[in-house]
């Protein structure tokens, strides 16, 4: 791949790119207004004092990186979309898990949109390019895509390496993830409310502190991962610079290159599609390659693609 020294920031916004086809009929998409919608709702309870704890705001920053480098950077990105390293079978599911408990969906309806992502980048199929517009590109897709006529396609197309798997047409299940994610809030809270009780015996305590690390450890948590993922979709298509001349507008911005565990580099990672590697300057800190190095060395990461 040819290497550019081009550096200035680049604004490509309203380009005017037609919706991808999926988008047609254009209608809101009801189920993820209403479960995007209330957890940016419920995650503003961290405004009422009473839901304040330290242990909350642990949760909180434990849980982003937690969730978000091990669900979705490490798992549902380098691992499922692009194979770029190999894990026993149990930690591949355990990672699933992890990045569905983050509602961005089901591993195989987010593996498939990525891999149309990179297959059409910026082009009209593209489901999610800024092109259409930023906003577009970072929330309209999700809440105005009709994708549901189209899901067994797309899943033909693009996944057919997982649906054979029993575990990722099971948790492809509404009711199944639904259930993944209770399962997961109901461990916040007994943690939660385990930590407030203990001390003195004090339920009301116990209860206070669950309802803490839910607001702070799931729903804000949730919102933060969320506006993450999405970021990339929309700002380094747009803003940033480019190490490499791929026929697309991706860039890596440093701003997302830190917050969002490598994943800003993401022009370097739409010209070395297969790496596990995004970071590929000394300032490129790439938190979610360091993680796949440090599963290598536990034994649970192999044949780890960093060219
Ligand atoms: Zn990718
Ligand atoms: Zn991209």
């Amino acid at each position: 791949m040819r290497q550019t020294s081009e550096s200035t920031p680049r604004l490509t916004l309203n380009r005017n790119v037609d919706l991808p086809e999926g988008a047609r009929p254009l209608r809101i998409n009801l189920p993820y207004l209403i479960v995007i919608g209330a957890v940016h709702l419920l995650s503003l309870l961290v405004l009422d004092p009473w839901y304040f704890s330290w242990a909350g705001v642990l949760s909180l920053v434990f849980g982003y990186f937690l969730f978000g480098i091990l669900g979705i950077t490490v798992g549902f990105h380098r691992l499922l979309s692009h194979r770029s390293f190999e894990c026993p079978k149990w930690f591949e599911y355990c990672l699933a898990l992890l990045g569905t408990c983050c509602l961005q969906e089901s591993a195989v309806w987010w593996v498939s949109v990525h891999r149309r992502h990179h297959l059409h980048t910026d082009d009209q199929p593209d489901p999610h390019t800024p092109k259409a517009g930023m906003l577009w590109s970072h929330i309209g897709w999700l809440l105005l895509i009709n994708r549901e006529s189209s899901r067994k396609e797309t899943y033909h197309r693009f996944t057919r390496d997982l649906t054979r798997q029993v575990f990722y047409t099971w948790t492809d299940n509404k009711l199944v993830m639904s259930l993944i994610v209770a399962i997961h809030m109901f461990v916040y809270f007994a943690v939660g409310f385990g930590l407030g009780w203990l001390p003195q015996g004090n339920v009301d305590s116990g209860v206070r502190m669950g309802s803490s690390l839910i607001v702070w450890g799931v729903f804000l948590r949730t919102v933060l991962v969320m506006h993450a993922a999405w970021s990339i979709n929309s700002i380094t298509h747009l803003w940033g610079y480019r190490n490499y001349d791929v026929p697309d507008d991706s860039r890596n911005n440093w701003i997302l290159g830190l917050l969002v565990h490598g994943e800003g580099w993401h022009n370097n990672h739409h010209a070395n599609i297969n790496s596990a590697r995004f970071g590929r300057q000394w300032w490129e800190l790439d938190t979610g390659y360091l993680t796949i190095c440090l599963l290598q060395k536990l034994g649970l990461a192999r044949n780890v693609v960093s060219h």
